[in-house]
């Protein structure tokens, strides 16, 4: 009988629930018993366009508790751009309550008591009284990549060696020196994109508190590799002794599945937060090799309509074959202006997919797929790498802006489009991306991907982290027990 059990609760946002309901899988193959706190609105999402009721009946050892939101559904939703920090901050207070109750006074017979808390480390001190009072371990979960951790983490040094903050637009692209692990790498247009000045709130004091804050949990976990980010995960583990860097989470989930289901078959789950449009894997089907451009912002970038305009011109220049998911709701307050040029129109009927939202995993793993048009969320990215497809970064916010610098810059696995939106500019990046500089991205791409593979099997560094992981886990459990 498996003794112990972990608490998990995410920020309720699609790119933060969506690696940690893998990682709650991944616990759960285990057999180690988790407790995945999620709210109510991503319940119903969950049920109605993933398909937790079979993960659930899958997994004897993994329940669910949903917690009421804090926020109005018929309202715009506040976890889009800068609102973000509102958002975060008032989840954290409205769910505290519930889940001391949960940790505290809920037990259900049969199922041993939560003897860890894994939390999204976004909420800061949130569980940090709960932990302290049960003597349980904390463990901070941190969904972003670790440059951009480790660049929050550094910005009280750079205020003091007055590298920040950024003066203004004619500051941008002046280098960053002192960042440890990345000196001279970054300019300040390349830094979470929370250090631009005018940003609404205070959003960078807070998110540089919350990370710091991240010194008081046991341990620290991340989703990524060490061949991926070495340099900057030995200086963070300078300061975060016990760090678990377990990822690209989604493909080490599914070397694992496949491990064990020499004993049982487990299924793939989807666990989509959104209505999955799977005709473009037909269409897919039907075009060449490496042909087609696949454009997606992931489930919370705003665009403005000139900028889709630009960029919709410029893939129709480029002649490439394109899918694009353009989710419903994805341009900025509407101008009641629908009008879609005729050429436009033509070049999208001729070599182009719209969707609303696809299986990305699956889309990029398709051979007719040689290029991605990203925004570079930290998943998305995790999602290209693993499938050793080169990118066009055009990154909106949060980490998105080092992400791509670390992309264009570090890893050499595409272009960095940052800060411009100009049709001419994306006809060319696809034309390079797809055509003239074609081998050399994808070769370092597949290099990438290889080592990305690599890291999640026996001996790979994430997997060996991933069992250092669940041994720190049953030990704590067994001191509780
Ligand atoms: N995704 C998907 N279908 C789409 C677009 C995105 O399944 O059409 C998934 C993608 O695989 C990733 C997540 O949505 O897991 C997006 O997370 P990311 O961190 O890249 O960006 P965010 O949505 O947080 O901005």
């Amino acid at each position: 009988m498996a003794k112990a059990h972990v608490l998990i609760f995410p920020l309720p946002l699609p790119g933060h629930l969506g690696s940690m309901l893998k990682l709650a899988e991944l616990l759960a193959l285990d057999n180690i018993h988790v407790t995945f706190v999620d709210t109510e609105n991503i319940h119903i999402r969950l049920t109605r366009f993933g398909d937790i009721q079979e993960l659930s009946e899958c997994y004897p050892t993994l329940h669910f508790k949903t917690i009421p939101d804090c926020y109005d559904e018929e309202g715009e939703h506040p976890g889009f751009g800068d609102r973000v920090g509102d958002f975060i901050t008032s989840t954290a207070q409205h769910a505290k309550p519930f889940l001391r109750d949960i940790l505290v006074s809920q037990h259900s017979p049969g199922i041993p008591k939560v003897s860890c808390i894994i939390q999204d480390g976004i909420f800061g001190a949130l569980s940090s009284d709960f932990a302290a009072e049960l003597r349980i371990p904390l463990i901070h979960f941190r969904t972003v990549s670790s440059c951009c951790f480790w660049a929050y983490f550094c910005v009280p040094k750079l205020l003091d060696c007055k590298e920040l903050p950024i003066k203004g637009e004619e500051d941008m692209d002046r280098i960053i020196r002192n960042m440890p692990g990345m000196e001279n790498l970054l300019r300040c247009r390349d830094l979470p994109s929370f250090c631009r000045p005018n940003t609404e709130g205070n959003f960078l004091e807070w998110a540089v508190f919350r990370t710091r804050q991240s010194l008081a949990a046991d341990a620290l976990m991340l989703n990524t590799f060490e061949d991926l980010e070495g340099s900057v995960l030995s200086q963070m583990g300078q300061h975060f002794p016990k760090l678990y860097t377990i990822g690209p989470i989604h493909h080490h989930l599914k070397i694992r599945k496949a491990e064990s289901n020499k004993a049982k078959d487990i299924p793939t789950f989807k666990n989509s937060l959104f209505q999955v449009d799977r005709s473009c894997m037909a269409w897919l089907e039907a075009q060449p090799q490496g042909s087609v451009i696949y454009v997606s912002f992931g489930s919370s970038t705003i665009v403005k309509r000139e900028d889709l305009m630009e960029i919709w011109h410029g893939l129709v220049n480029s002649k490439k074959r394109f899918l694009w998911v353009m989710r419903p709701d994805i341009v900025a307050a509407k101008d009641n202006d629908d009008r879609i040029p005729a050429e436009v129109e033509e070049g999208t009927r001729e070599r182009g997919l719209i969707v609303g939202w696809a299986p990305q995993e699956d889309v990029l793993a398709h051979k007719a797929v040689g290029g991605f048009f990203t925004h570079n969320g930290w998943n998305s990215t995790l999602d290209s790498v693993v499938a050793g497809v080169p990118m066009i970064c055009w990154p909106y916010f949060a980490d998105q802006q080092i992400n791509s610098r670390f992309v264009s810059e570090v890893w050499k696995l595409g272009l960095d489009m940052k800060d411009v939106c100009d049709r001419h500019v994306v006809e060319k990046m696809v034309n390079d991306l797809m055509v003239h500089r074609k081998e050399e991205f994808l070769k370092s791409a597949q290099e990438m991907a290889m080592l990305a593979h690599k890291s999640v099997t026996p001996g790979g560094s994430s997997y060996s982290s991933f069992d250092d992981l669940i041994q720190y886990i049953k030990s704590a459990s067994k001191e509780k027990n």
